[in-house]
């Protein structure tokens, strides 16, 4: 696997987030350190900062400018939840970079892990927000795009709705959005309604889940709508925004995911890459706030993501994950 940090991303300083600690840079480190023991073939790879053509594909220029202006200024606070300080337009420049080395790596057929903060998916178009500057897996999207692909997948399963990501898209056929997440939660968006507008109609994917959720609700929305609307919409490249938020020991999320749960949803999407001919999967890292319960995800995806799909089934109506097929039916015939 290949790995993408660089030591700078403990840099960024975000005064006015509680978790969005430098330290989550060396706890997400100390899981790929974890992985390698545990047997995964690591290969940690330098990130470059990304170009500017591709991140003007996913953000308007006058927001890159006004970020970069505003950290070599001294730094400032862009969102009640987001600072920058002066390291941090040289890092989000990085980060993003990580996101699109992950894209390369995978197009040449190894699977990859963007190791980096600040996370990414509540970024907009021009709009920082909740700990995110960039949208690193909206630029990595576009990466992909630029070189030629035209059906990239983007599964976020951070305790947060992706609002971002799923704005910087909502009229694209080109990139399918999948979101599990906490709802009602902030960002407050992600309804199983929402699903896209004019060309993108059918291509916003969101399966809102109650509050304490386990991965019994979570493998019914991969297996109910994820893994079915991924086989059909056969993505030649799979973004995976990777937050850990939903673990159980998240001081933020109030889910109830085990840290092997993300194992298997490695081990879930890597399968069906594997199954459809796909180039594997491209891990972003996204949010996660228990430095111990970080680490060990980190460890656990990359661990998951060499071994045999969990067996889910969808077989029973699970009701939250009902109403999202029920939305998703006219677009998918595999929900019908
Ligand atoms: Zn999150």
């Amino acid at each position: 696997m290949h790995v993408y940090s660089d030591g700078s991303m403990k840099d960024h300083v975000n005064e006015r987030s509680g978790v969005e600690v430098p330290a989550r840079f060396p706890a997400a480190l100390a899981g790929v350190e974890a992985a390698e023991k545990a047997g995964v073939g690591v290969e940690h790879r330098p990130c470059e900062s990304a170009p500017e053509d591709t991140l003007t594909a996913a953000h308007d220029t006058g927001y890159l400018r006004h970020l970069e202006e505003v950290s070599t200024a001294g730094g400032g606070v862009l969102d009640p939840d987001t600072a920058l300080g002066p390291g941090s337009w040289a890092v989000a420049l990085l980060t993003a970079g990580a996101a699109v080395g992950a894209v390369e790596s995978a197009l040449s057929g190894t699977t990859a892990f963007a190791v980096s903060r600040p996370p990414g998916h509540h970024a907009g178009r021009r709009t920082a927000m909740g700990f995110c500057l960039l949208n690193n897996a909206a630029v990595a999207a576009e990466h992909a795009r630029s070189r030629g692909l035209r059906r990239i997948a983007i599964l976020d399963w951070d305790v947060h709705h992706g609002n971002g990501t799923q704005d910087i898209f909502y009229e694209d056929a080109e990139i399918l959005y999948l979101s599990a997440h906490r709802s009602p939660f902030y960002p407050g968006t992600g309804a199983s309604y929402e699903v896209g507008v004019g060309s993108g109609e059918g291509f916003t994917v969101n399966v809102p889940l109650p509050a304490r959720s386990g991965e019994d609700l979570y493998a019914a929305a991969f297996a109910g709508v994820f893994l079915p609307i991924l086989r059909e919409f056969q993505p030649e490249l799979l973004i995976v925004s990777a937050g850990y938020d939903a673990h159980a020991a998240d001081p933020l999320g109030g889910m109830r995911l085990e840290t092997e749960s993300f194992g298997r949803f490695a081990a879930a999407v890597s399968s069906l890459t594997r199954e459809i001919d796909a180039p594997p999967p491209a891990f972003l890292l996204e949010g996660g706030y228990d430095l111990d319960a970080l680490s060990a995800c980190v460890a656990t995806t990359m661990i998951g993501a060499s071994e045999e799909p969990p067996d889910w089934n969808y077989a029973v109506e699970v009701s939250p994950v009902e109403e999202s097929r029920s939305s998703h039916a006219p677009y998918w015939e595999s929900l019908r």
